[in-house]
């Protein structure tokens, strides 16, 4: 069955319409979501020829390969216009690729009224990317799953602007302030902190070495005198 993971970022897909999964693996997503009547048709996006190739098993598998097209190309050049894609769902990446992936297809979204996006990590790549193209975040969620936390963006076109730390932890996250948000970032608070303590024990390493050569320098010297 269907991670917690992928069922919630299908639940943000909109009723009735057609989406594209981009880096679809299996396809799960996809056929869920057409099962489950919330979406009409969809595209399902793989580079990789493995993927590509279980995918289209899958979709075959389940019997809906005349409501999910499976396609071997890279990021949104798997959309085409005759396609009439609305939605486009990227998970299970990293936040820099999924934002590179955006960026590089530009024109591909130009029918798109809403992206799902779930980085698995560096979700603010995304913010940034969102914001610099005229997209503003709708909803955010986060869960945990299997010792993970996963992060889910919604983004919908529109201007916003946002601060620093909304950015870096989402604004919506952080005015929710859940268990699991603040899980994640007692996390990152641990992590800073043992980088500073690996810092300030080696940077005082380095003093002590500087102090025990200035002083074997000294003593040479008083020692000759
Ligand atoms: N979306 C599924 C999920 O969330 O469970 C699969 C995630 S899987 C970890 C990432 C998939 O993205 C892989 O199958 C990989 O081949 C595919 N992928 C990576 N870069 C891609 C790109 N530029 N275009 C299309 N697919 C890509």
């Amino acid at each position: 069955n269907l991670s917690e993971r992928l069922r919630l970022v299908a639940s943000f897909a909109e009723q009735g319409t057609v989406l594209a999964d981009i880096g679809s693996d299996h396809a799960y997503l996809p056929c869920w979501l057409i099962q489950k009547g919330q979406i009409s048709r969809a595209i399902a996006g793989e580079v990789v020829k493995g993927p590509f190739e279980s995918a289209k098993r899958n979709v075959a598998k389940e019997g809906l390969t005349d409501k999910i097209i499976v396609r071997l190309a890279n990021g949104l050049q798997a959309i085409l216009p005759e396609d009439g894609v609305e939605n486009v769902s990227i998970a299970g990446m990293g936040g820099s690729l999924i934002a590179t992936i955006l960026e590089n297809d530009l024109e591909r979204l130009s029918g798109v009224n809403r992206i799902i996006v779930q980085p698995n990590i560096h979700a603010k790549a995304i913010r940034d990317w969102a914001v610099s193209h005229s997209w503003k975040i709708v909803n955010e969620a986060i869960l945990k799953e299997d010792h993970k936390i996963y992060e889910i963006l919604v983004l919908e076109r529109g201007e916003e602007s946002y601060n620093p730390e909304e950015l870096l932890m989402g604004p919506i996250l952080l005015k929710e302030c859940s268990p699991v948000f603040q899980e994640k970032w007692q996390g990152e608070l641990n992590e800073i902190e043992r980088v500073i303590q690996v810092l300030t024990h080696s940077a005082q390493s380095e003093e002590a070495k500087a102090k025990r050569q200035q002083l074997s320098a000294t003593k040479e010297l008083i020692e000759r005198g």
